[in-house]
């Protein structure tokens, strides 16, 4: 199938709620506002995070339940056109706050993906980055599965990471080594963003301990940046649907205008 008979169409393919709001949703909203369709995917059920001492949850299970509503709450707020939940149990953090891949086989996560991809028609994919953003090996997990059935199953697909790194980037949530291509301040669609930040009801408390943080919309990004993985973009910097739909909405490319 050629690029031009896909769908003017995005999936995210995230490994947990809240990847989603995190990572892009500003990007997302912008993209729905312009008619683009938007389609997620979450891998686990996220009943290894926090309660955040929200009242009824009693054990991971409930967690589970909960953080499911959170991400249908998500996508009400963005509008998007499908959510897919693979539903892999999601393992509990260990001590000092150590975090774990979830228990998939390689095959079949990266054949689950291609089958949503195939199901959508999208002609972009966003995802996680290859550091796994701060290092969650679920991430990176992902991120290798997200790209495994793109290139064996939908190679005319593009595949962005989000969280790419900045030029000016002191977060301890970029990835390293995906210098962004592409970066859009999301400060115009940054109403929606705080709605979908406002559905994790569970995580406020763990995002605003992270930051120091009183107003869990503090903890918002309002730069969302992005860095092409597939087709690989070695030197020059990408030219296509994705990096066109951001430049329009006002995005710039890093490496040509670096920031002070
Ligand atoms: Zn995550």
């Amino acid at each position: 199938m050629s690029a031009n008979a896909r769908q003017l169409a995005v999936l995210f393919v995230g490994a947990h709620p809240d990847d989603e709001t995190i990572m892009a949703a500003g990007t997302l909203a912008m993209l729905r506002q312009h008619g683009v369709r938007i389609h997620l995917l979450c891998a686990t059920d996220g009943r290894g995070g926090e309660s955040g001492g929200v009242p009824g949850i009693n054990s991971p299970a409930d967690l589970a339940r909960v953080r499911e509503c959170e991400l249908r709450c998500v996508a009400d707020a963005l509008e998007v056109d499908s959510l897919t939940l693979l539903g892999y149990e999601d393992p509990v953090m260990g001590p000092n706050e150590k975090l774990f891949g979830f228990a998939a086989d390689d095959d079949r996560l990266a054949r689950q993906i291609a089958d949503v991809i195939d199901e959508t028609n999208v002609a972009v994919v966003l995802g996680h980055g290859s550091d796994g953003e701060y290092g969650h090996p679920a991430h990176v997990q992902m991120h290798r599965a997200t790209l495994r059935a793109i290139q064996e199953h939908a190679p005319d697909v593009l595949f962005y990471s989000g969280a790419a790194l900045l030029p000016d980037g002191e977060d301890r949530l970029w990835n390293r080594h995906d210098p962004a291509h592409v970066a859009l301040d999301i400060t115009p669609w940054i109403e929606t963003k705080h709605a979908a930040m406002l559905c994790h009801r569970t995580q406020h408390a763990l995002f605003m301990r992270r930051r120091k943080l009183s107003d869990v919309r503090d903890a918002i990004r309002v730069t969302e940046s992005f860095h092409r993985h597939w087709p690989a973009a070695p030197g020059s910097p990408p030219d296509d649907l994705f990096t066109a739909w951001l430049l329009d909405a006002g995005a710039w490319r890093p490496a040509e205008t670096p920031r002070s």
